[in-house]
């Protein structure tokens, strides 16, 4: 039975991708410091034969015993509000961190695969975003410590196939959404759920107009899965191209919901993208993969989650 560790499995994306590898048939090692995971995540694995949990901050050396087949790094916090406030963490799970696993890999012979992100490219100046390009990013803003850390990550990941020939994997996520997203992790899906769900005011930052590309979780793995199992180390996007204005998205949230919330105008966050959109033809072409889920549908799927959770919230 191949063998993966995944840290960061406590996380949204790291704990379906942990279910994803366990139906494929593998045994799973999950690494977590629950930093901005949460154990319920993983709680219905407990029982589960082929599942191990491993409670350890990446930023520390570690080791496994017994073989090691895949090694997929998604430990990092992710939204703009966790990162910046431990932003110092931040950078040290995308440097220590990162070095520990590629360490890991190497002792193994194990395949790598690092989560980077389209932050990579900042605020861009190109659209939609390509492999190719290299970015606009502000190395001192406030985003910095996680724009940074990922670029770091990747050159770090390069260094190690390089110089050690390590066999790695880079996959440039653009933003995903699903089931097991913090409702107050201040990234827009969750907040905007949530909202719709209390029967507040849909709160947006500016004037609405910045656009976005919205990846559903199952459609982001299956592409995951695929570039880890190809030939490629060159970072490879992966999201969803269908982009929007985030006002539109807000309306369709009420749609989905079926309420008719209210929409407020907020000032602009400094360094907020104005711009997102993935580039996927090397992906299509590479991998045969594309998105198949779209955001109403994906909405919808999500909807019975998020409902859940407020209403926990609300009886608390
Ligand atoms: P998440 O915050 O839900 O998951 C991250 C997980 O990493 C958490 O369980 C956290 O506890 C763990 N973690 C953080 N630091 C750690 C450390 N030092 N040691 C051990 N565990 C640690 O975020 P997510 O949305 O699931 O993101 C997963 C990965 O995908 C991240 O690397 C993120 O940068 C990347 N990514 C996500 C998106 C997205 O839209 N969700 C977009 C781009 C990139």
């Amino acid at each position: 039975m191949p063998r993966a560790l995944v840290t960061g499995g406590a996380g949204f994306l790291g704990s379906h991708l942990t279910d994803k590898l366990l139906a494929n048939g593998y045994e799973v090692v999950v690494m977590d410091n629950y930093v901005t995971g949460d154990p319920r995540n993983l709680a219905h694995l407990k029982d589960h034969p082929s599942f191990e949990f491993i409670e350890h901050d990446i930023t520390e050396p570690f080791t496994l015993d017994g073989s090691l087949d895949r090694i997929f790094n998604m430990a990092s916090p992710a939204s703009p509000i966790d990162y910046q406030q431990i932003p110092i963490e931040t950078l040290e799970v995308g440097s220590y961190g990162v070095q520990n696993c590629l360490d890991l890999a190497k002792e193994k012979g194990a395949r790598f695969l690092q989560a980077s992100t389209s932050e990579c490219y900042g605020d861009p100046e190109i659209h939609p975003q390509v492999e190719t390009y290299w970015g606009n990013v502000n190395p001192i803003g406030p985003r910095s410590c996680y724009d940074e850390a990922k670029r770091f990550a990747e050159a770090m990941v390069m260094a190690y196939h390089r110089a050690h020939g390590v066999e790695t994997r880079m996959v440039r996520i653009f933003n995903t959404y699903g089931p097991r997203m913090r409702l107050h992790d201040g990234r827009v899906v969750p907040a905007l759920m949530g909202s719709a769900l209390r029967g507040e005011a849909l709160t947006i930052f500016g004037d609405g107009s910045q656009t976005r590309s919205f990846c559903y979780v199952d459609d982001l793995l299956e592409g995951i899965c695929r570039l880890m199992e190809s030939d490629e180390h060159l970072p490879t996007n992966i999201g969803n191209p269908v982009e929007m204005s985030i006002l539109d998205f807000a309306k369709t949230v009420n749609e989905v919901v079926g309420s008719s919330q209210p929409i407020q105008f907020d000032p602009l966050p400094e360094n907020d993208p104005k711009i997102r959109k993935p580039d996927i033809t090397k992906a299509k072409t590479l991998l045969d993969w594309e998105p198949t889920i779209d955001l109403r549908t994906g909405l919808m799927k999500s909807l019975d989650y998020f409902r859940a959770r407020v209403t926990e919230e609300t009886e608390a």
